[in-house]
């Protein structure tokens, strides 16, 4: 105190107002927190692609996050089946289909003997469209996200908002109490969202919805980024096993899109890398229109990218499109960063990019190098189990749904034909036990005594929840899917690592440098986010924090 003048004694005044006029808007560094989490889910991207296509990345989107931020090297999703809806549930609840209720993208739901979609809800109205594709909610989801506990933990003055081309994929992660969800509408080319939400879109989805911005990407084609011959990770490009979303006569690159801008149709856009820029776009939009990210109070903006879902389904993930996806993905989370750290402020937002599930090969394609491989087609199983079991008790639809590689039987059908139940059941497994591709055929309700490894086992029983679930799951052999397109494309749903190996990257405040190969879970993100937000986990979150995670 000796040495101070009187300036310094001014100066200490001077800060002690400072601080007081800054306290409600200014953390303590205990209580510290981004001001903006953003996530990224990546549909359909298995862990190795970051890998795969790693010598072509730049350095400002993949390897930024994985060079810059925390990388978990070995996270698995912990239940079957892995699809989509369970998938973006599963990553922002910290919990598994067992718990949230999200069983698939579609499920049987016994109590109302009727099948659901996962997002549905007749109770509400499209907003931003004249047709049925948003009536949507996430009501169906039965515990919060953890964007809901942000908004608990902030009393509602954080703001939260949901982008996707799919539906599911803007509306679970969001959550309950989210300002806004909007996803892409393929028959008018908006992006809409439901009266859950609000009574009518805000003024800058409407201005992006009249800015043409989907008839703009068609305009560019799809051309390969770099010259056809340097795909060296991916197959010649075109085969007889790939599916056909640009038409019958457009079989390779370039693809001509702008055909489609003519007629107005707005679907293949979703079969392009351009659907993935479309999205950021929108994102920037609803970040500077709501003023995200802007103050003390943490904004979430959840954002999951279905475009390369779309292309591995039909390309297979070791097609020249899936590379050229890819490739053109990681500049636009480049630029995206580069446009945060301008927005926001470097180092003020955390980002994590992951994914709901991977994909198989395609059987044509594995069937070319001897790899085992081979296709179940669920739909049909279906209607030959039904068909047996008629010629067995003297009764149709004695099995009422074969979604997610389950088997629901006509329990209301057999207590009033006085049909034995276990007869049946027995009769079907034995049926199905015997289809080609099927490794096991279980019962739910004797998993306890199954002779499996138990890791196998506990992703089962993870993904059972009894009234959106069948009586019998079966279990495909390694390198099968459930070909439902006679051969062309591929798809994912299983236990195996191809279809359940994520990667998860963690980037900004307050995330440290490093890396783990130890096995982490899809469920142990939110409870990681929680713990970096000092948030309570999700209602029903299960998941473990990774601590290594955290500065
Ligand atoms: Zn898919």
């Amino acid at each position: 105190m000796k040495k101070t003048g009187i300036l310094s004694v001014l100066l200490m005044i001077l800060g002690a107002f400072q601080s007081v006029a800054k306290s409600p808007e200014t953390p303590s560094p205990a209580n510290g927190r981004p001001k903006l989490v953003v996530g990224l889910v990546v549909d359909q991207m298995r862990w190795d692609f970051l890998y795969r296509y790693f010598d072509r990345y730049s350095q400002g989107g993949f390897k930024r996050m994985m060079e810059e931020g925390f990388n978990c090297e070995q996270t698995l999703i912990p239940y079957t089946p892995t699809v989509t809806a369970a998938g973006h549930a599963s990553i922002y609840t910290g919990t598994v289909p067992a718990v949230h209720g999200i069983t698939g993208n579609n499920f049987y739901v016994k109590s109302l003997q009727r099948g659901m979609y996962c997002t549905e809800d007749k109770s509400v109205k499209t907003v931003g469209a004249d047709n049925a594709n948003g009536e949507m909610s996430p009501r169906n989801m039965l515990t919060t996200s953890i964007c809901d506990e942000l908004k608990l933990a902030t009393n509602f003055r954080s703001k939260v908002i949901g982008i996707s081309i799919k539906d599911r994929g803007a509306i679970l992660p969001a959550g309950h109490s989210a300002d806004g969800a909007y996803w892409y509408d393929s028959k008018t080319g908006n992006f809409i969202t439901s009266t859950f939400y609000m009574a009518s879109l805000p003024k800058w989805v409407e201005a992006f919805n009249a800015s043409g911005a989907v008839l703009k990407y068609y305009e560019k084609n799809w051309a390969t980024l770099y010259p056809l011959n340097t795909y060296l990770q991916s197959d010649k490009d075109q085969n007889n096993y790939e599916s056909t979303p640009f038409g019958a006569d457009q079989l390779q690159f370039p693809y001509d899109l702008k055909r489609f801008a003519e007629k107005k149709n707005f679907g293949p856009i979703r079969f392009t890398p351009h659907a993935n820029s479309l999205s950021f776009d929108f994102a920037r939009q609803a970040v500077q229109a709501e003023s995200m990210g802007k103050d003390s109070v943490t904004d979430f903006l959840a954002i999951s990218l279905s475009s390369p879902d779309y292309i591995g389904h039909a390309f297979g993930p070791n097609s020249v499109e899936a590379e050229d996806t890819y490739l053109r993905l990681d500049k636009d989370i480049a630029d995206f960063l580069a446009w945060l750290d301008k927005e926001v402020g470097k180092g003020q937002y955390t980002v994590f990019l992951t994914a709901d599930h991977g994909v198989a090969h395609i059987p044509g394609f594995l069937e070319k190098h001897r790899l085992p491989n081979g296709g179940v087609t669920g739909s049909k199983v279906e209607k030959a189990l039904n068909a047996y079991l008629k010629e067995q008790f003297g009764r149709d639809s004695l099995c009422v749904a074969g979604d997610n590689y389950q088997f629901t039987l006509n329990k209301p059908l057999m207590d009033s034909a006085e049909l034995s139940y276990e007869d049946i059941l027995i009769a079907a497994m034995q049926f199905l036990q015997q289809q080609p591709g099927i490794d096991r055929v279980l019962e739910y309700a004797e998993m306890a005594e199954a002779v499996l490894p138990a890791a196998i086992k506990e992703q089962f029983s993870s993904g059972y929840y009894p009234d959106r679930c069948g009586d019998i799951f079966v279990i495909l052999k390694p390198g099968y899917i459930d070909d439902e397109y006679g051969g062309k494309g591929t798809t994912h749903g299983i236990w195996n690592p191809y279809d359940a190996h994520i990667p998860l990257l963690f980037y900004g405040y307050g995330v440290a440098k490093g890396k783990t190969y130890q096995r982490v879970e899809m469920i142990d993100i939110a409870p990681t986010l929680a713990a970096l937000l000092h948030i309570q986990m999700p209602s029903g979150s299960i998941g473990k924090v990774i601590a290594p995670v955290l500065k």
